[in-house]
């Protein structure tokens, strides 16, 4: 990670719990000095803001503490895993920032090497093959109140447990006719050391070992040991994992001859408002069509965020700011919308667009004649230069900046009022035309010649200063309004169904926006500020033929107020 931090430091670089007990370590000398992290996604789905803390947690843990950090992919369920997760997986991490050079590792590649463990706890009788049912197996396993109880297949000796075991591998039971167990304790407190069971019997083709195994390892089980086969050092999980800790113990302490001995640390999962993170329930989403992919920019996925606009220095500084905790919490989104309008204010070129475009035709302004004005792309940042925009006698303004009767507060444009078009003229409404069910459907305006740039030399002031764009020039773009997904503060809490607190609002379609010309050449992803609109960026998904862009977020935080 040498390098990286050169580059940024956001990230989870505060204080925290797990720094101290990083820090103590070394301090007392413990795995040689070294400091091995590993982020281990099961490729089930896409990843989404909870697996960027983690991901930030364990990268930027091995980056500060100059030690080094895996990519492990957890693929021991077949069933539910796929190559497309593997490869976005991948993607998300590095446009994350994070970088694993060659240390990328599958469990998958441990098929072996697992098996052969399994077979060295069964010839130390630490292990042994179960043919009780599932629901036996359940039903023996007893509850939090009462013991379990022992399987008559407990006590198979050594011999007859390998030699069934062997055959378990060659395939010559049914699914569900025999699996492998821990041989702990039935009557452990701890209902995770009742007899785990480490191998189940499953013909499920796996994304990269194909059809050579019929067994497949449990995760509990796969876990630790990859840890320990690449010398992990620090091995940090969240929270629901705490229960399974005296499993993992039990598994590092009682597998002989293993190359490295990790220590498991949990920390609370990151929660947010107005946001749904469990893969079960964002597939969910996405299967049922509620939203248009794992990339839809109303997702907590990174490929989602990354799709509406938001950036990563956004999302790592997000990441520092909560910090890690040992207690589950739940984090105000707003936070993280504020950070993205914090970072893209200083990142991001400022452009005019009209969403809801009102045509202005200015009287006294010759037909067939027009200017350009040279803008600042930046108010605060001359270093991002300056863009012409042109000017001529048709216009669009924002329908919502014409009132034909003012409210009270109300001090944008109305019949005979005098507002600025931003680094343009003064102008002034003169006429208002409707069409025949009375919406007003065109402004007849005049401008002042003497006031360009947008300062009258008389020193005369208006109340209001508004984006336009020029009608022979602009380009006509979709412009996609997001917003948050759910209705509620916490989405599926108690007995709802978070599938009915979905925001019908979340996603509003504005085709026919008038942009300003420069706007084609956006290149996709592209951010820009639109002039009092918000922040958007260029879809990268949606070809150039027909533009698309994307409101990232809006310019102050408006759901406070509803
Ligand atoms: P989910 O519960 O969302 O389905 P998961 O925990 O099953 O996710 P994994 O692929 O197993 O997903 O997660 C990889 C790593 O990311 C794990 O170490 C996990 O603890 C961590 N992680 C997952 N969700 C969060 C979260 N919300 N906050 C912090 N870390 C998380
Ligand atoms: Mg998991």
């Amino acid at each position: 990670m040498d390098g990286e931090a050169a580059v940024y430091n956001e990230g989870m670089t505060g204080p925290h719990f797990i720094r101290e007990i990083v820090t103590a370590d070394l301090a007392a000398g413990r795995n040689d000095r070294r400091v091995a992290t590993r982020f281990p996604p099961e490729p089930n789905g896409y990843l989404h803001i909870g697996h960027a803390k983690a991901i930030c947690l364990n990268f930027g843990v091995a980056r500060d503490f100059s030690g080094t950090c895996n990519l492990r992919f957890d693929d021991t369920n077949p069933a539910k895993e796929e190559v497309e997760y593997v490869d976005a997986i991948q993607a998300d991490v590095r446009w994350l920032g994070f970088e694993w050079g060659d240390r990328l590792f599958y469990a998958s590649d441990y098929f072996e090497r697992l098996y052969g463990c399994a077979v060295q706890l069964i010839g130390d009788g630490k292990a042994y093959v179960d043919s009780l049912t599932a629901d036996d197996i359940r039903e023996y396993r007893g509850t939090l109140r009462e013991p379990g109880k022992e399987s008559p297949h407990r006590s198979r000796s050594i011999d007859e447990n390998l030699d069934l075991f062997a055959r378990m591998r060659a395939g010559e039971f049914p699914d569900g006719a025999h699996v492998l167990r821990a041989k702990i304790d039935m009557a452990s407190p701890n209902i995770t050391m009742r007899d785990p069971i480490l191998y189940r019997v499953r013909r499920i083709h796996h994304h990269r070992t194909g059809d050579a195994w019929c067994i497949y390892p449990m995760y509990d089980y796969a876990h630790p040991l990859s840890d320990a086969f690449e010398r992990v050092t620090h091995s940090l999980c969240t929270l629901e994992f705490e229960d399974h800790r005296p499993l993992y113990d039990w598994l590092i302490a009682n597998v002989g001859d293993l190359p490295g001995h990790p220590k498991q640390t949990e920390f609370a999962r990151l929660n947010l408002t107005y946001t749904v993170m469990s893969k079960r329930k964002l597939l969910q989403l996405v299967s049922g069509g509620h939203v248009a992919g794992w990339d839809d920019p109303r997702l907590p996925t990174i490929s989602g965020m990354r799709r509406r606009g938001f950036t990563p220095e956004a999302i790592r500084r997000f990441c520092d700011q909560i910090g890690v905790a040992r207690r589950e919490n739940i984090i105000d989104v707003g936070l993280l919308e504020f950070l993205v309008r914090e970072d893209l204010n200083t990142r991001a070129p400022r452009a005019m667009a009209v969403l809801r475009p009102l045509k202005v035709v200015i009287e006294n302004y010759p037909a067939g004649q027009d200017e350009t004005f040279e803008v600042a792309n930046h108010p605060k940042d001359p270093a991002m230069g300056t863009r012409h925009v042109p000017f001529g006698r048709e216009l669009y303004v924002e329908h919502d900046d014409f009132m034909e009767a003012p409210e009270k507060k109300f001090f944008r444009l109305s019949p005979g009022r005098e507002v600025r078009l931003r680094g343009a003229y003064l102008i002034t409404c003169r006429e208002v035309i409707k069409n025949p069910s009375g919406e007003v459907v065109e402004l007849r305006c005049t401008y002042d010649p003497e006031t360009r740039g947008g300062d009258a030399p008389d020193g005369r002031k208006v109340k209001a200063t508004l984006h336009w764009v020029s009608a022979a020039h602009a380009l006509e773009a979709e412009v996609r309004l997001y917003d948050r997904l759910f209705t509620d503060e916490t989405p599926g809490a108690g007995d709802a169904d978070f599938l009915s607190q979905i925001n019908p609002q979340a996603l509003k379609v504005l085709s026919g926006c008038k942009l300003e010309p420069s706007l084609s050449d956006a290149a996709p992803g592209a951010q820009f500020q639109f002039e009092r609109m918000g922040y958007f960026c260029a879809d990268p998904e949606s070809g150039t033929e027909r533009p698309v862009f994307n409101r990232t977020v809006t310019l102050r935080d408006g759901w406070a107020k509803r």
